[in-house]
């Protein structure tokens, strides 16, 4: 157990890196986390409630941080052309330019040089961790669309041979583009054992 609680004080003290008091570049940490969230966020996931969803705030401190992420050119809405009160956020280009800048690059880099097998122990610990402390807390974190239970794979066979690859959500009841699903959905269900 002492080895447990070592991990957890050190993910605690990496916390106050994305964490922080004041601005950071001239952003909050939650603005951070927002601008960092819609640029991986997949289309379903880039509207002001999903965003108030995954930074754990209201729709009105969502809007804020939209605004102010609006007002310094790094994000732009959309109005859907079939439902005008649905909006998409989009990251601009100066906001992709602007994330090289993110305070989190100080976690990204010493991890980064780690070899791949590395990476990916250190990435799926975190993911067991978090997806035992949702089943025991019965909620569900934001993750890839690839890991989630509502994603369905078809494979149209032709001549015999498996033809490429097609995805759709059982939730949206859309199809997902192969690029798609590498993205993060705040709509995302892993699958209970
Ligand atoms: S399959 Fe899951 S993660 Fe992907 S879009 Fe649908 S709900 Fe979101």
């Amino acid at each position: 157990m002492i080895l447990a609680r070592e991990a957890i004080e050190l993910l605690g003290q990496m916390a106050r890196i994305l964490w922080f008091e004041g601005t950071k570049h001239g952003l909050r940490d939650r603005e951070w986390m927002a601008l960092r969230f819609l640029s991986r966020a997949n289309r379903f996931s880039r509207t002001p409630s999903a965003l108030a969803s995954y930074v754990g705030t209201t729709r009105g401190t969502a809007s804020f941080i939209i605004g102010e992420l609006e007002r310094l050119g790094y994000l732009e809405r959309q109005r859907s052309a079939t439902d005008k009160r649905s909006v998409t956020l989009s990251v601009t280009q100066q906001g992709k330019k602007f994330l090289v800048r993110d305070p989190i690059s100080v976690l990204l880099e010493p991890i980064a040089v780690l070899d791949d097998e590395a990476k990916i122990r250190f990435r799926d610990t975190l993911r067991h961790v978090l997806d035992q402390a949702d089943a025991a807390e019965q909620r569900h974190h934001t993750d890839v669309c690839k890991r989630c239970i509502f994603l369905r794979e078809d494979r149209t066979a032709t001549d015999g041979k498996p033809g490429a690859a097609e995805f759709s959500c059982r939730l949206f009841r859309a199809p997902i583009a192969e690029a798609e699903i590498d993205l993060l959905c705040t709509s995302f269900e892993h699958h209970r054992q």
